[in-house]
């Protein structure tokens, strides 16, 4: 497994394979790698002849107060679970090397980056939109893979790629979980073991809710009934538990199809985030 760490040799690197008859798939994550990123992988390595991770903690999406400083870092251990999960290169630059010194041009998302995520942290999507533009246009793959465990950003990405006429497919992977429900982060790694016991409290919350909208529920009582769940539960704050359509992100307001329950909630310094469709 080859470790890349400038832009010209991970171009050059996707362009051999592509001369040579084979597809590329691209990975991005901030590191901490665990079993939702490998997951990634597995998925790339299903659709695409070779697969590229890349690490990088983006300054650019960590607002003033976030943990840009104390984000896991741990290189060494993440080259060795990338490698064991059969990835072919990872690109890790740095911020030099993504920023240069007059460094400018930022991309933004309008109105679907404004809502949920967007609200609570300003300028997160804005960070997101323009790190992951330039880790596309850098490396230029067939595919590029992301999560669903961040729906927005999904979302987010794949209007950004199809707005800029970017050539390349956009594909969402499920999220993985712990058996008790709670949805692989690399944040987890702050909870202590009390607030641990109270995580999949989200999921458990999301679950019922989904639920009752089945059941015939109107999605705002549902809402509610899950804010008011997470913060019996132990919770410190319910950030946001919105029930929305989960491509215009649209309030529901009725029984609707294509919803999805969206969440953010914070227990002590930790703020866990979680989707589930509907
Ligand atoms: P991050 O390193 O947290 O920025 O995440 C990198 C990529 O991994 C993003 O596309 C995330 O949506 C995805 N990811 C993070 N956690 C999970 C999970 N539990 N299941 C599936 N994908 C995940």
């Amino acid at each position: 497994m080859d470790v890349i760490r400038t832009k010209a040799a991970l171009r050059a690197q996707v362009a051999a394979w592509q001369r040579g008859g084979e597809t590329v798939a691209l990975t991005p994550t901030m590191g901490a790698i665990h079993e939702g990123h490998l997951s990634l992988v597995r998925l790339g390595l299903e659709r695409a002849e070779r697969c590229v991770a890349t690490i990088f903690v983006n300054p650019r999406q960590f607002g003033p107060n976030e943990d840009f400083e104390t984000y896991p870092r741990d290189e060494e251990r993440d080259l060795a679970k990338f490698r064991s999960a059969g990835c072919d290169a990872v690109y890790v630059p740095d911020p030099g090397e993504m920023y240069a010194a007059g460094y400018k041009t930022e991309v933004t998302v309008h109105e679907i980056s404004e809502v949920m995520e967007g609200a609570s942290r300003p300028g997160f999507f804005t960070g997101v939109a323009t790190v992951v533009s330039k880790l596309l246009i850098q490396s230029l793959p067939d595919i590029a893979i992301f999560g669903e465990k961040d729906f927005q950003q999904l979302t987010v990405i794949r209007t950004m790629a199809r707005d800029l006429d970017l050539p390349i497919e956009i594909l969402g992977a499920p999220t993985v979980r712990e058996a008790d429900g709670l949805a692989l982060s690399s944040r987890n790694a702050y909870l202590d073991p009390k607030q641990r016991d109270i995580a999949p409290a989200l999921h458990r919350a999301m679950i019922a809710a989904s639920e009752a909208v089945h059941a015939g529920a109107d999605p705002r009582v549902a809402a509610a009934k899950a804010r008011e769940d997470v913060l019996a539960a132990g919770f410190d704050e319910a950030i946001y538990i919105d029930i929305r359509d989960q491509d215009s992100f649209a309030l529901a307001e009725t029984q609707a199809e294509n919803l999805r329950i969206f969440a953010a909630a914070r227990l002590g310094d930790c703020r866990l985030i979680d989707n589930l469709g509907i």
